[in-house]
């Protein structure tokens, strides 16, 4: 297995809406091999395909709950149908998100309570899985990907202009930077 270089936002793949998983075969198998142990290496509870800089509607999640179950699985090009956005005040810690293509940062965003995925398996096997809070927030954290959405697009004042400022300060928003799991130290 082989731990990917993941792209930095303004990596063009990041911001399209990226193309259906037309072939289950080994080289796919491999692929979602390499990208649960990019995934576990950095660490995160989710990659999307394009994050690793492949044009593909998949993702892969794998997060334990409180009571020590993994939610682990493949998703090739999903659905999803959200409940509707909290109204809430949103919280600095229960809400605080991050994402590998933007190393280091987290932010509070706003996200449904409940999600329904329906996605083909590694082998193009359909299922659906009903989820809830973190696990709903993978699910649309990773199917934006996929739509070419980031979640500091998503972002509401002051956090967006706080998201805004570091990303410029970084000089990240251009083609062509990556880091390495276990190779490039990001500071979390
Ligand atoms: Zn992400």
């Amino acid at each position: 297995m082989t731990i990917l270089p993941i792209v930095v936002t303004g990596e063009p793949v990041l911001h399209h809406v990226a193309q259906p998983v037309t072939a289950f075969d080994a080289q796919l198998h491999t692929l979602v091999d390499d990208m649960f142990e990019t995934m576990y290496e950095a660490p995160g509870v989710g990659l999307a395909a394009p994050q690793i800089g492949l044009d593909a509607r998949l993702f892969v999640y794998g997060w334990t709950d409180d009571e020590g179950i993994e939610h682990k699985g493949v998703a090739a090009n999903p659905e999803l149908w959200i409940t509707p956005l909290p109204l809430d005040e949103l919280d600095d810690d229960d809400d605080a998100e991050g994402c590998l293509s933007v190393p280091g940062l987290r932010f509070p965003t706003r996200r449904a309570t409940q999600a329904i995925l329906k996605a083909q398996d590694e082998n193009g096997e359909p299922y659906e899985v009903q989820a809830e809070g973190w696990l709903a927030r993978i699910f649309q954290h990773e199917y934006d990907h996929l739509d070419g959405i980031l979640y500091v697009d998503r972002l509401e004042d002051p956090h967006a202009y706080a998201a805004r400022k570091i990303i410029r300060k970084q000089k990240w928003g251009r083609p062509g930077l990556s880091w390495t799991p276990g190779v490039d130290d990001v500071e979390a």
